[in-house]
């Protein structure tokens, strides 16, 4: 068996159950581990989905050229998906990207334009706006938009939401799900009330992001905006593809809670995840009280951890966002045993013997 491409390898992410971090929760808990996409994170779904239907709606023709405002996932997915239909691929980055994030974007084929990272969305300058630009000015391009092209949306109703439903075989009763274009969560839970309506979504917004304030008054409040950490999920625009009616619960989480349990994840469950899934995760535990054993949760975790190994899982960033306390360091139980070893080998082994005690604090 194989496939005719690693497009062909997109969706079907398995669904796993959470049992240890979840020890203590009567009820039961999946994470829904979109890592396992070709491109690492659920937004291989939708460069797919949206690419095919620009395609068939004829607004990208054979040789044209996609283009977007993203530095994260969506950037890799679509780089991915035009090195393979043979499109050319503009992408309009924040200077806020890392060095390994262009990297990575350049690596399939992508063309980086990097915009400064504090303009305004309405700023000319902004990636926003460049993306628009570029999409007016080069012939045969399409220009994606993830935020209100409601083919995201689509996307996830046609995939995720039907995969969630036949891998629960229908007992899901609440789906925990981060808005950031809202794509993700909106499709899956439009597809999942369309089979039971008594399904509950909850969405996951972090402070500093317009998105529960806005489905709780319907206003768009300014005062909610300030920095946070996590990437992904919240805005500081209302997207279209957040569809507000489909949310039962509306639940923030902090960059400090979100980091820590996405590392519990690591440790507990094997499981490598992004910064978002960690937020996710934080939601079940904020909501845990609500929910009766019989219930059955299903959360869905975005992208890889391997983009986050100089955030999340590098402590010095711990420690200086004040996410960790020294004492919360990881030990190793061996710390003892290791040093006896090397003890015996000092003068041959010294280099080493400083690189494992920086590795294992000991
Ligand atoms: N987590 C991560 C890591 C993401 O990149 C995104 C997309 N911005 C999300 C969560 C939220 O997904 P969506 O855009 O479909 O709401």
């Amino acid at each position: 068996m194989y496939y005719e491409s690693v497009l062909e390898t997109i969706g079907n992410t398995p669904l796993i159950k959470l049992s240890r971090i979840g020890n203590e929760f009567p009820f039961t808990v999946f994470g829904k581990v979109e890592a396992f996409n070709p491109g690492q994170s659920a937004k291989d779904r939708i460069a797919l989905y949206m690419v095919e239907q620009a395609e068939k709606s004829g607004k990208l023709k054979p040789g044209g050229t996609i283009i977007e405002a993203t530095s994260g996932n969506t950037g890799y997915s679509l780089a991915m998906v035009s090195a393979l239909k043979g499109y050319h691929c503009v992408l309009t980055v924040t200077s806020k990207a890392s060095p390994e994030k262009l990297a990575l974007l350049r690596s399939l084929g992508a063309d980086v334009v990097i915009c400064p990272g504090d303009a305004e969305p309405e700023d000319p300058g902004s990636y926003y706006s460049r993306a628009e630009q570029l999409a007016r000015e080069i012939p045969n391009s399409f220009y994606l938009g993830q935020n209100f092209n409601l083919d995201n949306i689509q996307a996830h109703y046609h995939t995720t939401g039907p995969e969630i439903w036949r891998q629960t075989e229908g007992r899901i009763t609440h789906y925990v799900c981060c808005a950031g274009t809202g794509g993700t969560l909106s499709g899956t839970a439009r597809y999942l009330k369309e089979q039971n309506p008594n399904i509950r979504i909850i969405g996951v917004d972090a402070y500093g992001s317009v998105l529960k304030r806005y489905w709780e008054t319907g206003l768009f409040d300014k005062e909610e905006i300030y920095p946070y950490k996590i990437e992904g999920l919240g805005k500081t625009i209302i997207p279209n593809n957040v569809d507000f009616d489909l949310i039962d619960d509306f639940v923030k989480v902090t960059d400090r809670h979100s980091a820590n349990r996405v590392r519990q994840l690591a440790r507990q469950e094997g499981l490598l995840l992004g910064y978002s899934a960690g937020a996710a995760m934080q939601a079940v535990f904020k909501i845990r009280r609500q929910l009766r054993p019989s219930d059955v949760v299903v959360v869905l975790f975005s992208d890889h951890g391997s983009r986050y190994l100089g955030k999340v899982y590098n402590d010095e960033w711990m420690k200086q966002q004040g996410f960790m306390r020294e004492e919360d360091e990881w030990q190793s139980p061996y710390s003892h045993t290791i040093r006896k070893i090397y003890r015996t080998y000092r003068m041959k082994y010294k280099r080493y013997l400083r690189q494992t005690r920086q590795s294992l604090r000991i």
